[in-house]
């Protein structure tokens, strides 16, 4: 009968460490940090994609204002060579015009092409962020999908060790069972075997009075630890 006893404990605590594997996939930590690492990412990106937004509306500005001084030059020229304009102040003067004209489309087309260069940088490190992004939602998914089979795992595991917890409790003297129950109220294991008279949940000795109890089949406790001790073998 102690067999059954030794067994339920094994079952007990078999259950015990399953329903902690349990909780800890339920608690899905390490799924947590990847969806926080994931949202940061995704921040930077919307943040990153906006500066490439903005880049790129400023140097379209500066294309068209460079556009529009490019016409006016275009324009004076016209007016230089068409013999329009005869005095040498008129023309000094136009001349001069065209010149300031000259120097500042080379300064816009300066600043738009910095602009242009900007953009790139910040499209590159887009590139890199978002593969990163991609990269953690993968994992993110692998990880959930473990979880969800280590969990059904353990549940099927759960309800068959119910189940044998049950059957072998039906086998067991009512009385046995309560005792067994009573002592594992404050122990962990209520079961322990007997080793060259040493108790193994105590390691204190075992009274030969007790041994020979143990011996002629009786159920005893241990007087130390108040653990019920079997001789293994049996
Ligand atoms: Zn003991």
């Amino acid at each position: 009968m102690v067999k059954y006893l030794f067994e339920l404990q094994e079952i007990e605590i078999n259950i015990l460490k399953k329903e902690k594997e349990l909780e800890v996939i339920e608690k899905a930590d390490d799924i947590k940090k990847y969806i926080i690492q994931d949202k940061k990412i995704r921040k930077y990106i919307e943040k990153m994609k906006s500066v490439q937004k903005k880049y790129k509306t400023e140097s379209k500005l500066l294309e068209d204002h460079i556009k529009e001084l490019e016409n006016t030059k275009e324009d004076m020229k016209k007016k230089l060579y068409s013999g329009e304009i005869k005095d040498t102040k008129g023309l000094e003067l136009l001349i001069e015009k065209e010149k300031r004209l000259e120097e500042s489309i080379e300064a816009y087309t300066g600043r738009m092409l910095d602009r242009i260069e900007s953009q790139e940088k910040v499209e590159e490190e887009l590139g890199k962020y978002v593969k990163k992004a991609k990269d953690i939602g993968a994992r993110i998914n692998e990880l959930l999908k473990e979880r969800k089979n280590k969990k059904e795992i353990l549940e099927k595991d759960l309800y068959n060790l119910n189940r044998e917890r049950e059957e072998i409790k039906r086998i067991i003297p009512k009385g046995n069972l309560e005792l067994y129950y009573s002592i594992k109220e404050k122990k962990v294991k209520p079961m322990a075997y007997a080793k060259n008279d040493i108790c193994s949940g105590c390691h204190m000795d075992l009274p030969i009075e007790i041994i020979e109890r143990i011996d002629k089949g009786n159920m005893e406790l241990c007087p130390n630890c108040r653990r019920i001790v079997v001789i293994l073998g049996e």
